[in-house]
């Protein structure tokens, strides 16, 4: 009898240390972690500059809530911003808070500035999406598993096949304040749209007056090969959500970053959080945007993504693989005769973690740290994985 909640059903290890890529379990047996935390490991395992910094602001001050300042919190809006190409910042800890401070900002906007009529307020979000596990979140989800059970759901959401730009314009109406959709679908498996999706939609909602809001908690900071994803398509959303790696697989750090104008419409007292924008959090967060601001990261990203492609394509050409799709250090890979939980087993045998999204869909997502020789140790572990 456990007393652990069992709302995961994690693989059979219990890792005790990681350095960089590598993690060890308490047997002593070594990984190659492709997991990395869901993206919030992008600098690895105990990233040096990033517990520096942890350490420094550990020894001055943690927490102050935002009733008072503290004297780290406007530089770290100011250095994401800076990063991001937007111009106001909204702290919160976890990816889901910043998803629904977008959906509270979007709404708010649509009332007092839209005009749109007190509470008719619509969002369209895309089939397959994963934005986080709230109560109003996963009322807009089309994951059975996610849903089932925790109604009543929160109206307000229209839901449109994902990658189809027609399909967002159709289902706009004078109630719609905003299209929130990932610019790839993590959970979904690495789903990568047509490359003219975002720049479609992103004409659509601006001739419509309705805003772009793009959930970059798992495409954004480095993983695409891009500081965000949006980056690629020369898109700039209304609207972006960061989390994961904005905390340096330290902490919990998430934002809301965008359109001033927009941002605004929340006001002193109407939208808040304990944590959101704590000294450590923000300390961690600037060294994050400092590593990122030398474009290093995403570099590796680009110059490392074939590696995991060619050699994935390898492997749908042997017929172990139905398909691949790859961006950045950022893979999805569908198994052929086999589910995604069997090869996650036998990866991890084979020393590299890597978990399936679900049914027959295994995600990798390795720290962008990770080096050539690293990247081949994964592609001939899941090479031997498929074969045996
Ligand atoms: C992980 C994730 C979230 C939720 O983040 P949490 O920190 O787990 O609440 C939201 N959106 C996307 C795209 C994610 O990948």
């Amino acid at each position: 009898m456990s007393a652990l909640a069992v709302n995961y059903a994690p693989l059979d290890i219990d890792i005790a240390d990681g350095e960089g890529v590598w993690i060890t379990d308490t047997a002593g047996n070594r990984y190659i972690d492709c997991l990395a935390g869901y993206s919030a490991l992008n600098f690895g395992h105990r990233n040096p500059e990033l517990t520096a910094a942890a350490h420094a602001q550990l020894d001055r001050v943690t927490l102050t809530a935002r009733a008072i300042g503290n004297d780290r919190l406007l530089p770290f809006a100011e250095a994401v911003t800076a990063l991001t190409g937007t111009e106001m910042l909204l702290p919160m800890n976890t990816g889901a808070e910043a998803v629904e401070t977008a959906i509270k900002t979007a709404r708010k906007w649509g009332y007092d500035v839209k005009g749109v009529p007190r509470y008719d307020a619509t969002i369209i979000v895309a089939a397959n999406a994963f934005h986080g596990r709230t109560t109003t979140i996963i009322s807009m989800s089309t994951d059975p598993e996610a849903r089932e059970g925790f109604g009543p759901y929160t109206p307000g959401f229209r839901v449109v096949p994902y990658g189809d730009p027609a399909a967002v314009a159709e289902a706009i109406d004078e109630t719609t304040v905003a299209v929130l959709v990932e610019p790839v679908q993590g959970e979904a498996g690495v789903i990568i749209p047509p490359e003219d999706y975002l720049g479609a939609i992103r004409a659509t909602c601006t001739a419509a007056n309705v805003l772009l809001v793009l959930d970059e908690i798992q495409s954004g900071l480095g993983r695409t090969g891009a500081t965000l994803t949006q980056d690629l398509s020369g898109v700039r959303a209304d609207l972006t959500t960061l989390g994961k790696a904005l905390g340096g697989g330290i902490i919990p750090t998430s934002a809301l970053v965008g359109r001033r104008d927009v941002i605004e419409v929340v006001t002193a007292g109407t939208h808040g959080s304990t944590f959101g924008g704590n000294p450590l959090a923000c300390a961690v967060g600037l060294a994050v945007t400092k590593i990122l601001g030398t474009g290093y990261y995403q570099e590796r990203a680009r110059t490392l993504s074939p590696i995991l492609a060619e050699r994935a394509k390898d492997l749908v050409a042997e017929g172990l693989l139905t398909d691949v799709r790859c961006l950045g250090l950022w893979m999805g890979v569908d198994v052929a005769n086999l589910t995604g939980r069997q090869v996650s087993i036998r990866l991890a045998e084979r020393g590299v973690i890597a978990k399936e999204t679900h049914g027959n869909t295994i995600r990798f997502a390795p720290p962008l740290c990770v080096t050539e020789d690293e990247l081949h140790q994964v592609m001939d572990a899941l090479t031997a994985a498929l074969r045996a």
